[in-house]
C-alpha cells in the first residue's frame, strides 16, 4: 500500500554504517533505518547469534518458559529501576502495553475510574489506533474517526498546563525523554523532575517512551540516565533487536505486578529467535567502553555540525539532541536537505519542526562521521545558492 513518500533507492546489502545498492553503489547510512540498525547492518556477533538461535529454534510460545527470554529480561532489569519485562514485536506494542499496564495498576489499588493518560505537543507513540490518540498528531488522526478516549494533551515544557491536567481521572503520563519523530526535542531535566513530583503527589504513574532514544542511541544505554529521573514504566523497541522486530515494556515491581494470567499476552513477543538477537545487541552494548566510545564520536559529529551551520546561517538554523540522536532545524525544506544528502549518497531522516535527523549506527567511524559532515556542508553550500 502506498503508505510512504518513497525515495527511490534500493539496497540489497549492508556491511556496518553503509548500504549497498545492486548497481554497486554505497551509501552511508545515517539513518540505521530510524535509529534501528544501531550496530550498524551484518554486524558479526548478531550475524552469529541469529544463525545460529535459527538452527536450533525459532518459537514455542509464551506458554512455556523461554530461556533467552529470561536471560533478556533479566539483564534488562538489572541494567535499569525495571523489576520485570513483557517482550512485544514492536513499539507501538510496547506502548499497548504500558498503558494497560497503567490503567490495570490504578484498577488494582481500587481506582478504576483512573484510566486517563497525558501526553504532550509533538509526541509520537506509533500507529495503531491507541498511539494515534496518545500522540495527538492531527495528521495521524485523521479519518481513522473520534481518537480513542483516554488522553489529555499538554504543551511540552509547560508544569502549569501539567497541573491543570491532572484529575481524578488521570492515570498516568506518558513521554520521550528525547521527543523523536516531534523533532528531536530533549526534555529538560527540571521538568522531568516536575513530572516525577506531580505523579508522586497525585498516585500517578510515569511511562517514557524511549522506542527510538533508547539502547544507546543518546551515548548512554537509556536517555533518562542523563538525568537520573526513572520512570515506573518504559517502553523499548527500535534498536533493542538491532533490525529484528522485538519491543519490550519494562516496569517496577508495583506497576509490573498489575498485569496477571491472562491480562495481556503475544504470541511472537519474545521468542526464542528475537530474544537471542537482543542479548546479542546487549552483549556489544554492555562491553566496557562502548558508550564511552559512542559519546566521544557523537561529541565530534556535534561540533562538525555546528561549525558547518556556522558557515551557512541562510540553510541550517541549529543543531539539537543528544549523542548520535541528532536533529538539524533547517531554514529551507528539511526534506530538501534529505533529498539531496541522498544524492550526495548519505541518507538521513526528517523529522516534525523542520528537522533533518542524524541517527548514524552507533558504530560509525570517525571517518564515516567525515563522510557525512562533507555530505552536510556541500548540500548547504547547495541549496545556499
Ligand atoms: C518508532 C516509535 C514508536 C513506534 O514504534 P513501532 O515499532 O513503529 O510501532 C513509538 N514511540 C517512539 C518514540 C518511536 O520513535
Amino acid at each position: 500500500m502506498q503508505t510512504y513518500a518513497r525515495f527511490d533507492l534500493e539496497f540489497v546489502r549492508g556491511s556496518g554504517s553503509w548500504l549497498h545498492t545492486k548497481d554497486g553503489e554505497r551509501y552511508l547510512d545515517f539513518g540505521s533505518g530510524i535509529a534501528v540498525a544501531s550496530l550498524g547492518h551484518a554486524h558479526p556477533r548478531l550475524v552469529d547469534a541469529i544463525t545460529q538461535q535459527a538452527g536450533e529454534l525459532w518459537h514455542t510460545s509464551n506458554l512455556y518458559r523461554i530461556p533467552n527470554q529470561e536471560r533478556l529480561a533479566r539483564r534488562l532489569v538489572d541494567a535499569t529501576f525495571a523489576s520485570s519485562v513483557f517482550f512485544a514485536n514492536s513499539g507501538a506494542e510496547a506502548i499497548e502495553c504500558a498503558l494497560k499496564m497503567a490503567r490495570r495498576y490504578q484498577y488494582t489499588r481500587g481506582h478504576p475510574e483512573r484510566y486517563r493518560t497525558i501526553t504532550f505537543s509533538g509526541a509520537f507513540h506509533g500507529r495503531t489506533l491507541t498511539a494515534i490518540a496518545a500522540g495527538g498528531a492531527d495528521k495521524h488522526l485523521e479519518g481513522f474517526g473520534p481518537p480513542a478516549d483516554g488522553f489529555d494533551q499538554v504543551p511540552l515544557h509547560d508544569s502549569n498546563a501539567l497541573r491543570d491536567a491532572i484529575g481524578p481521572e488521570t492515570a498516568a503520563i506518558l513521554l520521550e525523554p528525547v521527543q523523536g519523530e516531534g523533532g528531536i526535542a530533549p526534555v529538560s531535566h527540571t521538568f522531568l523532575e516536575m513530572i516525577r513530583r506531580a505523579a508522586d503527589e497525585f498516585g500517578l504513574l510515569v511511562i517514557y517512551d524511549e522506542v527510538q532514544c533508547g539502547m544507546g542511541r543518546t551515548g548512554r544505554l537509556f536517555a533518562h540516565e542523563w538525568s537520573g529521573i526513572t520512570p515506573d514504566i518504559m517502553a523499548v523497541a527500535k534498536a533493542l533487536g538491532g533490525g529484528f522486530p522485538i519491543g519490550a515494556c519494562l516496569a517496577t515491581g508495583e506497576a509490573g505486578e498489575a498485569l496477571v494470567p491472562g491480562s495481556h499476552g503475544s504470541t511472537f513477543g519474545g521468542n526464542p529467535l528475537a530474544t537471542a538477537v537482543g542479548n546479542a545487541v546487549l552483549d556489544v552494548m554492555l562491553e566496557e567502553g562502548f558508550f564511552e566510545s559512542v559519546r566521544e564520536r557523537a561529541d565530534r559529529l556535534r561540533r562538525g555540525v555546528e561549525e558547518i551551520i556556522a558557515r551557512h546561517p541562510a540553510v541550517l538554523d541549529h543543531v539539537r539532541g543528544l549523542g548520535f540522536m541528532l536533529g538539524i532545524r533547517c531554514h529551507v525544506p528539511a526534506v530538501d536537505v534529505v533529498a539531496a544528502m541522498n544524492r550526495r549518497h548519505v541518507l538521513t531522516v526528517p523529522a516534525g519542526d523542520n528537522m533533518v535527523r542524524f541517527l548514524p549506527p552507533l558504530v560509525v567511524t570517525d571517518e564515516d562521521v567525515d563522510v557525512a559532515l562533507e555530505a552536510l556542508d556541500g548540500t548547504a553550500g547547495e541549496l545556499a545558492s
